[in-house]
């Protein structure tokens, strides 16, 4: 058979933990917690399998738990959506973004992405038949041309995929980086998939600029969050996305004979969990210490660094190390001192020559005391 997508090789998440299992080398590479999932959380997940949510749930999503997301929109971004028809429970944001893309893109449809990209986003245009568009963010800032921007929309730009907190620098996108956004989708059919998975990890008393907070990008977005992200259970795949009612009708056209619908227990848990706002809001404070932490120790290392803005990875610069490709240095680093990241490279094939690597700091402080010190040893 012809591959339909034959440039595709397996997911640098799953090729840089296994190294890092059969070299029992600390695992900083994949985006997990090595700590447990709340005490609490887990008790409410059991609670729920006890008292009889074990059959499918509303193809939407458990009703408490849409209820509690229309909540937390409400109270933290002051915007609604509808539980019954605008928002929709997924498993994980990785299948929300590939549902999106395959009910909207069609062949030969322009998709803007901004590299380097988290890597889910361009294969599911690419065997829905899109085309991939590419703008360039660089080292060390990653900071938007939106001048490029408008120059590559065109009457084929069927989507813009954003990430903010972003995978993988670690930068934000400002008040005013969305207003632009704004202003150049204004008067297209243009959606906007806004993958919003870091949303409450953003340090330093920064903000998060949810595209739920400007009216017209509010209009053509869907919104895309994980709770396995916010809540340290990346194995359980529950996340969701919000959308208009016209943008989410199309997507539960296909949602529903995709999955259908999603792990129902752990649903009703976090539903009850997220009763408690702290649970969410308190990230951010929890991960600011994880990152100071880890960069404190590592500042007399050979790498250099901007602090990273939010989510709950750090990119460092070898540069003054070595002139190694990424993901040599990567594969030896792990084989030779013990310690997995990953190659920026593999989010942008464009440019190869960065000479950056992403390590994940959703770490206990042990591992990070660990890891700083094998750092320091380069
Ligand atoms: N988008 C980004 C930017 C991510 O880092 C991840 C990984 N969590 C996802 C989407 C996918 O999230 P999930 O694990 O909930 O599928
Ligand atoms: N989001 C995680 C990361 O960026 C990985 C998720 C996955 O393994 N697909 O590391």
């Amino acid at each position: 058979h012809q591959s339909k997508l034959p440039n595709v090789g397996t997911t640098i998440f799953t090729v840089m933990s296994a190294l890092a299992n059969e070299y029992k080398a600390l695992n900083l590479s994949q985006g997990f917690p090595n700590y447990p999932s709340p005490q609490l959380l887990n008790d409410l997940v059991a609670n729920a399998m006890n008292n009889g949510y074990n059959q499918y749930a509303p193809m939407a999503g458990n009703l408490d738990l849409r209820l509690a997301i229309a909540n937390k929109f409400q109270q933290l971004y002051n915007t609604s959506y509808h539980p019954d028809t605008e928002i929709t429970v997924t498993a994980g944001a990785t299948q929300a973004i590939y549902t999106i893309i395959s009910a909207f893109v069609k062949p030969n449809d322009e998709v803007l992405i901004f590299k380097p990209a988290y890597d889910c986003y361009q294969p599911a245009i690419e065997v829905n038949g899109g085309k991939t568009i590419a703008i360039q963010l660089s080292a060390p800032d990653y900071s938007v041309n939106w001048d490029e921007v408008a120059s590559k929309i065109s009457s084929k730009t069927k989507m813009i995929i954003i990430n903010t907190p972003h995978n993988p620098s670690g930068t934000i996108w400002s008040e005013e980086d969305m207003l632009q956004l704004e202003k150049l989708t204004k008067d297209t059919n243009i959606i906007v998939l806004s993958d919003e998975v870091y949303e409450h990890i953003v340090f330093d008393g920064d903000q998060h600029h949810s595209a739920c907070k400007f009216p017209d990008l509010k209009a053509r977005s869907f919104i895309t969050a994980s709770f396995g992200k916010t809540f340290h259970n990346t194995g359980w795949k529950i996340g969701y996305c919000c959308a208009p009612e016209d943008l989410m009708n199309e997507f539960r056209k296909v949602h529903q004979f995709n999955v259908f619908s999603v792990n129902h227990p752990a649903q009703k848990g976090i539903a009850d969990y997220m009763a408690d706002a702290e649970t969410y809001l308190g990230l951010n404070n929890f991960f600011q210490q994880k990152r100071d932490l880890f960069l404190n120790l590592i500042a007399e290392s050979r790498f250099k660094f901007m602090p990273s803005k939010g989510t709950y990875f750090q990119v460092l610069d070898y540069s003054e190390i070595t002139d190694e490709h990424d993901v040599d240095f990567a594969k030896r680093l792990t084989k030779e001192f013990k310690i997995a990241s990953i190659p920026l490279s593999v989010f942008n094939e464009n440019n190869k020559d960065d000479k950056v690597l992403r390590f994940c700091f959703a770490k206990t402080d042990e591992t990070l005391i660990k890891a700083s010190e094998i750092l320091c040893r380069i």
